[in-house]
């Protein structure tokens, strides 16, 4: 973690981590797994309307106010008020309810299901009866397949024009090329909503919970007429420079070992090779062009070093 603590936490809700949390992690949100608590509403109320106004409660992006009102609603309705799981669900409302976690940085995770995610991927290399010479070469090859994934993701990411859909088209093509694809997928539902309010700070912490600018934050950027996305509103998490920019921080943070700095050098020019590779072959001329000028560099190199 170089030395940060964690901003957010997600987990099943047992009771002991529950505990550990509160004592380790002490600046860390907590927050429920969403899938978890349905789970148990299901199990504990035993009905179905039940379970589908939670859900909304739960996830409805919503304000605290219209929250309390639906909580109310949904407890009168269902008869469980005298129920003591949903006094004690409601008591922790600030680790499941979104209204109440505004503000709080998840990067869009709501439950679980993304380590378990990784868990099936895993499974589907490895198997019980591995002895740990084949398990190391079937972990190995599930994570080549990872990162063949995240470089398919990357390069739709950084190629290709999108269809422009709006007015502002300096904005979103600003946007465009910013955010990652799928962020600026939900940032031009956002540019698709007319502009509704002149203030210029936002109370309302959408882009603390979710990294991107509010629809109120967008209205002030077309009313100002800007044609340029503001860097102060463009998270580094979802930003299309985000893993050069770690790389480079990697590279200068040297360390004692010379072997782990070679290693991390060579991790570092693999990817920016990689990258280099998807545009150079191309074409037939730019790629014999770029071959001879990797090569002409590797043998200068050869010779500068002895080898
Ligand atoms: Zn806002």
């Amino acid at each position: 973690m170089q030395g940060k603590a964690p901003q957010s936490v997600i987990t099943d809700g047992d009771p002991a981590i529950w505990i550990s949390i509160q004592s380790v992690l002490t600046y860390a949100h907590h927050r429920l797994c969403a899938w978890h608590l349905l789970r148990n509403a299901t199990f504990n109320i035993c009905d179905p309307r039940f379970t589908q106004f939670f859900k909304h409660c739960m996830l409805a992006d919503m304000e605290t106010d219209e929250f309390e009102t639906h909580w109310e609603s949904m407890v009168n309705d269902c008869g469980v008020g005298d129920v003591d799981w949903v006094k004690d669900l409601y008591s922790k409302k600030y680790a499941w309810a979104s209204a109440d976690i505004r503000g709080r940085f998840l990067a869009g995770v709501r439950t679980t299901s993304r380590c378990e995610l990784l868990h099936a991927k895993l499974g589907r290399f490895v198997e019980s009866r591995y002895g740990v010479l084949e398990f190391v070469r079937k972990f190995q090859m599930c994570v080549n397949f990872l990162r063949d994934k995240e470089d398919e993701l990357e390069f739709c990411s950084l190629y290709g024009t999108p269809v422009l859909q709006t007015d502002f088209v300096e904005l979103k093509k600003s946007a465009w090329m910013k955010f990652t694809r799928e962020m600026f997928a939900r940032f031009r539902e956002s540019l698709k909503r007319e502009p509704t309010s002149n203030i210029f700070s936002c109370m309302c912490m959408r882009m603390e919970s979710f990294g991107i600018p509010c629809v109120h934050i967008v209205a002030m950027c077309v009313w100002l007429d800007l044609g340029e996305i503001p860097e102060s509103i463009v998270l580094r998490r979802w930003s299309k420079t985000t893993k050069i920019d770690i790389e480079n921080e990697n590279i200068d943070h040297h360390t004692a070992d010379q072997s782990v700095t070679y290693k991390t050098r060579l991790g570092a020019f693999s990817q920016l090779c990689k990258r280099l590779g998807k545009v150079a072959c191309m074409s037939d001329k730019d790629f014999k062009l770029y071959s001879k000028k990797l090569l002409s560099d590797a043998i200068f190199l050869e010779i500068k070093y002895g080898l």
